[in-house]
């Protein structure tokens, strides 16, 4: 598919089928506009023939928008029908779109929608740019035009699960060629595979690492997401540590509040003495209960009083946004209702 390849990559591809350079331009300018075949007034009917095999089929097929929050999930369907969730939040200084990675997940995290019905496939470079380009065009913009400035890796799927793809997506979407989204405004969420975090920091990027801790001890983790069984917590704060001192980038903590779970004074010790002295910000979010799962999420007040009693212990901690609960916001929510009526 075409958008699984940079600018030069495309040049590369216009002349192989013996095409003058600028038909490459056009091509590119279309692609990153978000525009669809048919929709390229400066293309011949002839051309288009031609490269309709390998043009992008992604379109959206549903946006709902939050009464509350103006909050917006897009749902995407690609060429082979498989659809994911995108959520578009609206902030003072511009538009973030929450990108999904996969199809699916296969991490299995207890609390999570998008790992209900495993891992589908991964997506392609192209397939998790295809999300930004489809909803920067429907807000109006277009390659020139860009409405979309960050970007988060939080919808479904573990992004470092889908290495090369994701790597590939970030260099694409943060190209001065391209949309040009700086990395400094991209964020990437993981469970913490620690491996794989070693890797990225090779790519000496400017992006954002948030890891999704949840818990503060091994066993009370590994009770609702697997992953813990593979890496210690001390492994992860240690691969962070070495991250930040790479790359100069704070790290981001995701702790969910379930009820009786991880939400106790001695959670809020453990979490202090893991994190005291590191350069490093929690977010702390209620979980958003799942229908098919027995977690329970506490109240926000609970919330409030938890960063309370992390910020006397002298880290640096806020409650996230929760933003569109009215329309399934967490993760993987909506592709599950949406699959969950379809098999009914
Ligand atoms: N796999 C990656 C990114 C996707 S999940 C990761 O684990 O970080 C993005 C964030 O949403 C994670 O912190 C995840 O734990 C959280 N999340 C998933 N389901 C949730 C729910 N039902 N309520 C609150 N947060 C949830």
């Amino acid at each position: 598919m075409l958008t699984d390849l940079n600018f030069e990559e495309i040049k590369e591809y216009v002349k192989k089928i013996g095409l003058p350079a600028f038909r490459g331009e056009q091509i590119f300018d279309a692609i990153y506009s978000g525009k669809e075949l048919q929709e390229i007034s400066n293309l011949p009917q002839a051309l288009k023939d031609i490269i309709s095999a390998d043009y992008p089929q992604y379109k959206i097929i549903q946006c709902l928008e939050s009464k509350e929050d103006g909050t917006r999930k897009y749902i995407v369907q690609f060429a082979d029908n498989n659809i994911v969730e995108c959520v578009l939040m609206k902030y003072k200084y511009g538009y973030t779109l929450c990108v999904s990675t996969q199809v699916g997940c296969r991490m299995g995290c207890k609390f999570c929608a998008s790992t209900l019905h495993g891992l589908a496939r991964n997506l392609s470079a192209g397939e998790i740019l295809g999300q930004v380009l489809l909803v920067n065009k429907a807000l109006g913009g277009s390659r020139k035009n860009r409405m979309i400035t960050n970007i988060v890796m939080m919808g479904s799927g573990e992004p470092l699960d889908n290495f090369d793809n994701v790597v590939k997506f970030i260099d694409l979407v943060s190209t001065g060629k391209g949309l040009n989204i700086s990395q400094r405004n991209i964020s990437l969420s993981t469970c913490g595979l620690v491996p794989q975090i070693y890797k990225l920091m090779e790519k000496d990027y400017n992006i954002t690492l948030t890891i999704s801790l949840h818990a503060t001890t091994d066993e009370k983790r590994a009770e609702i997401m697997p992953i813990a069984n593979a890496y210690k917590i001390s492994e992860i704060i240690k691969a962070c540590k070495d991250y930040y001192e790479k790359t100069n980038r704070r790290i981001y903590f995701e702790y969910t509040l379930i009820k009786g779970k991880n939400d106790s004074e001695e959670d809020v010790k453990r979490l202090a003495k893991l994190l005291k002295g590191f350069n490093c910000h929690i977010n702390v979010i209620p979980l958003n209960s799942v229908k098919e799962r027995e977690l329970e999420g506490t109240t926000r007040l609970f919330a409030y009083k938890f960063v309370d009693k992390l910020k006397a212990c002298g880290l640096s901690a806020t409650v996230r946004r929760t933003m569109g609960e009215d329309i399934e916001g967490a993760c993987g929510q909506l592709r599950n209702k949406i699959l969950r009526l379809k098999s009914n």
